[in-house]
């Protein structure tokens, strides 16, 4: 057998010769890691005839020791001292572990490497996949692969003359395909994604998989916006044909953040929090959003590690507040039921909206402490306003995924109840179809709970993306809310508004209400009365408003509706605020 690989320029042919007489492992490594040259023991150890040699030394390290490796090849390399350690290596066929003493000296720009070998063991089949650093299902190098490889790349690198760029990609709607096809069509789409990168992005230095439905790839050399776009490019023509599973086509999209070295991101975690950054950037766009981390991210970037901080104290602080916004009859235009909608009155930064904080809340948990505190306090206030009116009066809640994935959540809403002491038919919850595709097994549990505790379900954002009309028969929904783009489409053509009306007339003949959102002008009012959408919201109606204001304008709706309120009542609460 061949030394393999082999270069004579560096690999000084003595000591190539004198390795081949010791019967101790001994290899010798250049800078980033590959072999340079590996004698027979070494070779031995790397198995049999008919398996390929591996060309890097860290293919062969357990990816527990993985970092330590580098850190120790590293350090010869840098202040040529020896080096000792322990370290696990696998053989080739993932199944064998051997601990071995190692010993790094470097000499002629080489780290030569003795391995001492001490305890074998063998790996169980799951073992020997954790062990070679690959995801199981798509065979790709895991997370803990990908880290340490970057890790390795930035203490390696002159971050200047040779820059690193890192792309996340998050395949766009994935529970969504779960939902619909079964999580097994779902792992063999992951798979067949993993093959059309890995095919489609040659020159990335790593593709792996990590956790959920995200892939990451590793580039070197070239990294300036011009260059992104196009990797960027390479990235979405993986996904631009239909994948075929089960003799089904499925078409997926994919969000992309692309982030790179630069003076200021010059560690694997400022990279990697870049990459994140850009990455969510890029979901905000939409199914096909792709961001490459810029200053203006960065700043934004900054600003929003601020909020995520504040905002777990805000609840206890006394910041957080519920704004209401009015719905309304479309017939009269008559205030029929109210949105709770979160504000957050920031001390610096003044009120700061829901869209601007409650992906925050759900990213470092805190949305589930305040999820609850917004439940309770909007069944208070609408329990006042039923008393007032001596009638139900609806309250819709919005309920994040994060807080309805919970096998506790029905229990939060008994909670709310009772202590508001609000009927459940006052209580209506807006979910978002991915909030009950998150955990499509418990949410679903959850949602027959409610229907039995008698608490309205509502699907938010109903029509475009992430949505499906299968949706109206398999969560049966008391009500749907068309989405915003759906309504401010409705002036685009003639086809736009059909579509709409077909929408509206499915919900009708299947027994769901409908509220449309984002309502802005009364052409858009008009068209959605006639086609038979009944109630609506937004702008043109009314802005959501604080509690105090809304009691005054459901003091003057039922007013005008000459609907007789107690006298004291209606004087007591209008004379609050004016
Ligand atoms: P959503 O439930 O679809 O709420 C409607 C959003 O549109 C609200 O933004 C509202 O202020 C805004 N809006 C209302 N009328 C108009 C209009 O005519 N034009 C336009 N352009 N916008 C209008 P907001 O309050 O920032 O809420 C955004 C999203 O945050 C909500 O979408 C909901 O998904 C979530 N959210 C709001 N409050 C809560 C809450 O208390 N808990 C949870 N979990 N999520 C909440
Ligand atoms: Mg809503």
């Amino acid at each position: 057998m061949n030394v393999t690989p082999l270069n004579p320029s560096i690999a000084n042919e003595s000591l190539l010769r004198l390795g081949e007489l010791i019967e101790t492992p001994v290899c010798g490594l250049s800078q980033d890691g590959n072999f340079v040259f590996q004698n027979q023991a070494m070779r031995n150890w790397h198995g049999q005839r008919d398996v390929e040699l591996p060309t890097s030394w860290y293919s062969c390290v357990h990816p527990d020791d993985l970092s330590s490796a580098i850190k120790q090849l590293n350090a010869v390399f840098s202040n040529t001292a020896l080096s000792q350690f322990e370290c696990r290596l696998i053989a080739p066929d993932g199944i064998l572990t051997r601990t071995f003493d190692i010993q790094i000296n470097h000499s002629k720009g080489l780290a030569l490497i003795v391995a001492t070998p001490k305890q074998i063991h063998m790996q169980t089949a799951a073992e020997a996949h954790r062990a070679r650093g690959r995801d199981s299902l798509t065979g790709l190098p895991n997370h803990a692969v990908f880290n340490d490889r970057v890790v390795g790349k930035l203490t390696l690198r002159d971050l200047v003359a040779n820059p690193i760029a890192i792309a996340y990609v998050d395949v766009a709607n994935f529970e969504r395909i779960n939902f619909n096809f079964g999580a097994s069509a779902g792992d063999v789409l992951l798979t067949h994604i993993a093959a059309a990168l890995e095919s489609g992005l040659k020159d990335a230095k790593i593709l792996a998989r990590l956790p959920g439905c995200r892939f990451a790839l590793m580039f070197e050399g070239q990294t300036d916006r011009d260059w992104a776009a196009r990797a960027i490019a390479q990235i979405q023509a993986c996904f631009a044909q239909a994948f075929v599973i089960d003799g089904q086509k499925i078409r997926v999209t994919a969000n992309i953040g692309f982030a790179s070295t630069s003076r200021f991101i010059n560690s694997s975690t400022a990279l990697m929090r870049a990459a994140e950054h850009a990455v969510l950037d890029a979901r905000a766009q939409g199914p096909c959003g792709y961001s490459v981390f810029s200053d203006a991210l960065s700043g934004s970037m900054e600003s929003r590690d601020l909020l995520a901080k504040a905002i777990v104290k805000a609840t206890s602080k006394g910041e957080i507040e519920l704004y209401y916004q009015p719905i309304c009859s479309l017939r009269d235009k008559k205030i029929v039921a109210a949105e709770a909608l979160v504000r957050w009155n920031h001390p610096t930064m003044g009120t700061i909206p829901a869209s601007e904080f409650i992906e925050l809340a759900e990213e470092n948990g805190t949305i589930l402490e305040l999820g609850e505190w917004i439940l309770i306090r909007a069944c208070q206030h609408a329990k006042k306003w039923t008393e007032t009116l001596g009638k139900d009066f609806r309250i819709a809640v919005n309920i994040s995924p994060n807080q309805f994935s919970l096998p506790g959540f029905v229990d939060v809403v008994k909670n709310a109840l009772d202590e508001s002491g609000l009927s459940p038919k006052s209580l209506e919850l807006d979910l978002s179809p991915q909030a009950i595709r998150q955990n499509s097994s418990q949410a679903l549990i959850n949602l027959e709970a409610l229907r039995v505790l008698g608490v309205s379900i509502s699907l938010d954002d109903f029509g475009t993306e992430g949505s499906s009309f299968t949706d109206l028969i398999e969560l049966s929904p008391d009500r749907v809310k068309l989405d915003p783009r759906l309504v401010s489409a409705l002036s685009d053509s003639e086809r736009q508004l059909f579509l709409v009306v077909g929408l509206i007339n499915t919900c009708l003949t299947l027994n769901i209400a409908t509220t449309a959102e984002c309502i802005e002008n009364q052409d858009q009012l008009d068209a959605l009365f006639s086609a038979g959408c009944d109630e609506g919201q937004g702008y043109f109606l009314h802005e959501p408003v604080t509690q105090e204001r809304f009691d005054f304008l459901l003091a003057q709706n039922f007013q005008q509706s000459a609907i007789q309120l107690p006298a004291t009542r209606l004087l007591d609460d209008i004379s609050t605020i004016v």
